[in-house]
């Protein structure tokens, strides 16, 4: 019993050590049980919402009735942990991993910050 008790003690300290502020979020890559697997992709934060941000990036695209290439841009909304809320804002370079489908247009989460937009300028 006493052994248990101890290791308890220390699962709980090492998890409020790596919490920056109070992240409870379940879904979070970094403090809760969301494993991050297949693509990654960088972009723009084009906008911001509760939990959510938007990204955008460019890429090229073949086109055949012309055949030669073209870009367009594409648009992927991304979870937003609790804790990365207050270090990401609309105009920074951000890169996102793939994730199991949180809701019906999110299945992708926030993996970490490039830089920031008012910098690069
Ligand atoms: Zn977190």
């Amino acid at each position: 019993m006493a052994k248990q008790q101890s290791k308890k003690m220390e699962k709980k300290k090492t998890v409020n050590e790596t919490n920056s502020g109070n992240c409870k979020d379940r879904d979070c890559p970094f403090h809760g049980s969301l494993k991050l697997r297949g693509k990654t992709f960088k972009g723009t934060v084009v906008s911001k919402h509760e939990k959510r941000i938007a990204i955008e990036f460019e890429r090229m695209i073949y086109l055949r009735k012309y055949e030669r290439y073209g870009r367009t841009k594409t648009k992927i909304h991304a979870r937003l942990p609790k804790c990365a809320e207050k270090n990401v804002n609309v105009g920074d370079l951000v890169k996102i991993k793939e994730c199991r489908p949180l809701s019906k247009i999110i299945h992708f989460a926030f993996l970490e910050k490039v830089n920031t937009g008012e910098e690069e300028k």
